[in-house]
């Protein structure tokens, strides 16, 4: 992840414009190594003190505590987009990164979807840091005479064609008037929920391998999976409820209903409160059978190789219930939170 040094200067400006002289600063992971040019940058004009706080995935995640909140004016967070229907708890300066438009774009690198016939209309969404590398994957799919659509996005997105893991409202708009959908994006953390939300053909865009493949293979692959945990679930006794308190994935109304859920069904219950994604441990301690947490939805679907006992997202331990028909697979996704 590349931040420049114009990055950091629009950082100083807003923070300026907001009259601000103690900033706490928030650095994903892949900017820690610049942590101390960027802290000397801000510490010429702020009182500046570094998050050291987990932070977890994209603007859902603001890190820190309320004490911390409380000692500064203002909040920046490098690298990531805001979620506009979030209420923060301090003005956050979002200093977002778009990776340079790739000019090697090829259109050859979309005939797969001109190959396989009645892929005439496709949907183009992107992982957001790809913005402007979708444009030129749209002006090659058009080279190829394909029609492009780009979907509109509810109220945690903030454009159109973006996606989240927890959020593919871009493909659900546009999914009943194309024939495939076209994500850029790289890894499979995006394309593969985006084939988990719709049942047209997904697409990823690898940019950094700049090629083309479809999902369908992957998604099915892990079904089976999910699907698997999902009867293991079915048969515990003792289910832990977990309720994430970081802003962007804070739903304890959405736990109270699993756990009414849960106990109508005659399991024992507790509800749990973390920050942490993965507190593993604490499972293992509770002695519990099955895991259900209404966080980030990545977490059981990502990571659920790490824990011992199956760990589901709410929808997927409803079908464990017997509350969604069998062997249809709906994917946890969030549009808005609770309140905190
Ligand atoms: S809830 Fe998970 S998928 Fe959604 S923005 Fe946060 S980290 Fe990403």
């Amino acid at each position: 992840m590349i931040v420049s040094a114009s990055n950091v200067q629009e950082a100083i400006q807003r923070a300026k414009d907001l009259g601000a002289s103690k900033v706490l600063l928030q650095l994903p992971d892949g900017l820690k190594p610049r942590a101390f040019g960027i802290f000397s940058e801000l510490s010429k004009h702020f009182s500046v003190v570094i998050s050291s706080q987990s932070f977890y995935g994209g603007a859902c995640d603001v890190g820190g505590s309320m004490d911390t909140y409380s000692r500064v004016d203002c909040i920046v967070q490098l690298g990531h987009t805001e979620i506009p229907n979030l209420r923060y708890p301090k003005p956050i300066i979002f200093i977002e990164h778009l990776y340079e438009r790739d000019a090697r774009i090829e259109a050859s690198a979309f005939q797969i979807l001109r190959s396989r016939g009645g892929y005439s209309t496709v949907g183009l969404a992107f992982s957001v840091q790809y913005r402007q590398v979708a444009e030129g994957v749209r002006e090659a799919l058009e080279a190829l005479g394909l029609r492009v659509l780009v979907g509109g996005v509810d109220g945690r997105m903030k454009y159109p064609g973006q996606v989240l893991g927890c959020n593919f409202s871009a493909i659900h708009s546009v999914q009943a008037m194309v024939d495939s959908i076209v994500v850029v994006s790289t890894g499979t953390f995006h394309a593969l929920g985006a084939q988990l939300s719709t049942e047209k053909e997904v697409f990823i865009y690898d940019v950094s391998e700049g090629s083309l493949r479809s999902m369908r293979e992957e998604a099915d692959r892990f079904l089976r999976q999910r699907f698997a945990a999902i009867s293991r679930a079915a048969g515990a006794r003792k289910v832990c409820i977990v309720i994430d308190t970081k802003i962007g994935q804070y739903r304890p109304s959405l736990a109270a209903v699993v756990e009414r859920q849960a106990r109508e069904s005659g399991k024992e219950v507790v509800t749990l409160a973390t920050d942490e994604a993965n507190p593993p441990r604490d499972y293992e301690n509770l002695m519990c059978d099955a895991v259900v947490f209404t966080g980030c939805p990545r977490v059981p679907i990502d990571d659920g190789g790490k824990f011992s006992m199956p760990v589901l997202t709410p929808q997927e331990f409803q079908m464990a219930l017997g509350g969604i028909k069998k062997g249809r697979y709906v994917l946890d996704e969030i549009v808005a939170v609770d309140t905190q």
